[in-house]
């Protein structure tokens, strides 16, 4: 393999060549045709290296593959959709093929069926398309976009035009085996590091050296770890204690003063307020003591901030490959999200800043009946309670849906009591197939109009029960979505929708309605407002993160030497400073750093703005649900525009752009309902 240094940069010659050729193919093809002319040969030139050919060879292929007229132009653009579609409907179909004995309830797994489900047979596509050339065909005759160009200009396009970018963008990236291999080792490093990071809760202490935690109770951060403080809200005997508790190792972890012998260790006892440790005057594990760590409280040397560092320098090492968005910021936001940085952190702060966020604060500390505390932002008090038992429905499930074949059965009456055609209905199940699943369910589209979704979905032995019904209908959203977005769309390199948010959200429309499609009464108003009300807290809470997270990354561009002490001290500063502008003022205390504890932001890398996207796409779709009535031809409508940017997609299906007002609006009427409650 060739250096790096000199493998992404465009051979000396280049220019030469393309003012010769773009010369000659103007004189062929027309003045009319040299703006088509002078793009193809500059984003050749962004892409091709010394190892593609000389000269001559470079000269020679744009000569044969530059589409001159309409007519090529249109056969090349219609064989290439038509082709990609087959290649990766098919890769996808025998990635589904062999993951079928892992993700489907078959029996037992034999250890080389782990094998077949790690394969991806698609992993080296892109360099086959940039070795044989036909990636260079597309560069020549199709354009590259910047976001601010799909933002401004996208708006006014053809359908033909989006997804003739679609294609282009899928060559937009010609990223060497080596990064990707550094990009990959990072992501397995992270996240084997944020997997053994337990906290053995019987082992913290408090000041009179009780234990708060029962035995055997192991909590990953950060998730279980929040998940505790929220269950602890209904411990109205230790529930506070132990959520302080667990706000102190937090602090430890963001900190890095945690003792690095406690994380993932059952054989020492803790106390986070005065962080002694001690060897475990209780056993509750025959785990050993890690190899050589001493009984000590010497902290954690700062391995999280070290992770952290080694997913930035890999993902930095693909910047030079991405002419069109050179930093891994730009590709999460200009690429992955297409929405523009500035203004996912204009939508946080419109949430942040909201006169609702001390009026509901003022709502959740009346419940409380104390003083709010930091780690009420993981406040978990909405949750309404509903009209049945989870064991009467569990009863109600089971009898209708005794077999994953008695769902697949029912999915064309479901679909119409959604609102579909008895038509519609039935193209949909035609294009649904129900699969038993090993786990808790999920959806697999397809890639390809000749294939079918597929629905995964547990069944007990003694039938579905609520949960996984619950689940299933889910699912059924995202394949009615999937199947809506390839199969009915007018091009299939614009299938899908424009990220995760927006199929989440179109699932959670089905969700929402799983009782009324049991024949049971649909949520109340007092439970909706509720989980407005759980939803807005969670995206206050979720938004604060997201911002560090953008802010963390941020730092480490800035400073790219930095160490896993230096990128400490920043991270600890910087939810600092969110806090105090955010939190601090409602819950009345400064300088705390919980926003800094989630997981995502160690192994996810820049991962952790989608949720509060998330949220808002959903009020939004849920509103407009509402305001058209027909659920049914309302989300066929909203699936088929597919893959465009989220903004022009949100204002075909709303009128508006991407947004938090809906979830604003929703919030205010359902404080204003619960607060009327006795
Ligand atoms: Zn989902």
């Amino acid at each position: 393999m060739s250096d790096i240094a000199t493998n992404q940069r465009a051979p000396d010659w280049m220019k030469g060549s393309a003012t010769k050729l773009e010369t000659e193919l103007t004189a062929k093809y027309g003045k009319l045709e040299q703006p088509r002319i002078q793009r193809g040969l500059l984003q050749m030139s962004e892409y091709w290296r010394a190892q593609d050919g000389d000269a001559a060879a470079y000269e020679e292929f744009v000569r044969t593959n530059f589409a001159g007229d309409p007519e090529t132009l249109d056969a090349m653009f219609n064989r290439y959709e038509r082709l990609l579609e087959q290649l990766s409907g098919h890769m996808h179909e025998i990635n589904r093929e062999f993951r079928q004995q892992a993700d489907l309830d078959l029996g037992p797994m034999l250890p080389f069926d782990g094998i077949f489900a790690a394969y991806d047979p698609a992993a080296h596509v892109l360099d086959d398309f940039f070795a044989n050339k036909g990636a260079f065909v597309v560069l020549l005759n199709f354009p590259l976009t910047t976001l601010e160009e799909r933002l401004t200009q996208g708006p006014k396009w053809t359908r033909r035009q989006w997804a003739e970018v679609r294609l282009a963008q899928d060559f937009s990236k010609r990223i060497p085996a080596d990064v990707n291999l550094a990009i990959a080792q990072a992501a397995s490093d992270t996240a084997e590091y944020i997997a053994q990071y337990n906290i053995w809760m019987h082992h913290l202490l408090d000041q009179n050296g009780e234990r708060p935690f029962p035995p055997k109770l192991r909590l990953l951060s950060h998730w279980n770890l929040r998940d505790e403080i929220k269950a602890d809200y209904a411990d109205t005997q230790n529930g506070l204690r132990k959520q302080r508790m667990i706000q102190q190792v937090m602090e430890h972890i963001v900190r890095q003063t945690i003792p690095q012998v406690v994380v993932n260790n059952p054989n020492v006892d803790w106390n986070p307020r005065t962080n002694e440790v001690k060897p475990a005057a209780e056993k509750d594990s025959d785990s050993p003591v890690p190899a050589g760590l001493p009984v000590s409280n010497a902290p954690e040397p700062n391995t999280r901030y070290a992770m952290l560092l080694e997913a930035f320098a890999a993902e930095k090492k693909a910047d030079p490959y991405s002419p069109t968005a050179p930093t891994f910021i730009a590709r999460r936001f200009d690429e992955d999200r297409e929405i523009p940085e500035k203004r996912v952190e204009a939508m946080f702060e419109q949430v942040l800043a909201s006169p609702l966020v001390p009026k509901v604060a003022k709502l959740i500390q009346s419940r409380l009946g104390r003083p709010l505390e930091p780690f009420d932002i993981w406040y978990d008090g909405f949750r309404p309670r509903g009209a049945y038992t989870e064991a009467q429905l569990d009863a109600i499930v089971a009898k209708k849906y005794p077999t994953a074949e008695a769902y697949q059965k029912d999915i064309p009456n479901l679909l119409v009591k959604l609102g579909f055609t008895p038509e519609k209905a039935q193209f949909l199940a035609n294009n649904i197939i129900v699969d038993p699943a090993r786990g808790s369910g999920h959806a697999m589209g397809a890639e390809m109009r000749s294939e079918k979704a597929h629905l995964r979905t547990r069944v007990e032995k003694s039938g579905m029960n609520y949960k996984g019904y619950n689940i299933a209908i889910h699912e059924m959203g995202h394949n009615v979505e999937q199947t809506f977005s390839l199969n009915e769309i007018d091009y299939t390199l614009l299938k899908g929708v424009p990220n995760n948010a927006f199929t989440e959200a179109l699932a959670f429309v089905f969700q929402g309605r799983d009782l009324e499609l049991l024949g049971l009464a649909a949520p109340d108003v007092r439970s909706d407002a509720l989980k407005t009300l759980n939803d807005f807290w969670g995206t206050y809470e979720i938004s604060g993160v997201g911002l560090v997270d953008m802010g963390v990354w941020h730092w480490m561009y800035d400073h790219p030497k930095a160490t896993p002490a230096q990128l400490q001290a920043a991270t600890v500063e910087i939810a600092q400073n969110i806090w105090n502008r955010y939190y601090a003022p409602v819950f009345g205390k400064k300088d705390v750093v919980l926003l800094g504890i989630y997981s995502h932001m160690i192994d996810s890398f820049l991962y952790l703005p989608d949720y509060s996207m998330g949220h808002m796409i959903a009020y939004q779709i849920e509103e407009q649900m509402k305001k058209a009535g027909n659920t049914g031809p309302e989300f066929e409508r909203m699936a088929r525009m597919g893959e465009v940017t989220p903004d022009l997609w949100m204002e075909n299906a709303t009128g508006k752009p991407v947004g938090p007002e809906p979830l604003l609006a929703a919030t205010e009427k359902a404080l204003a309902f619960v607060s009327s409650q006795p």
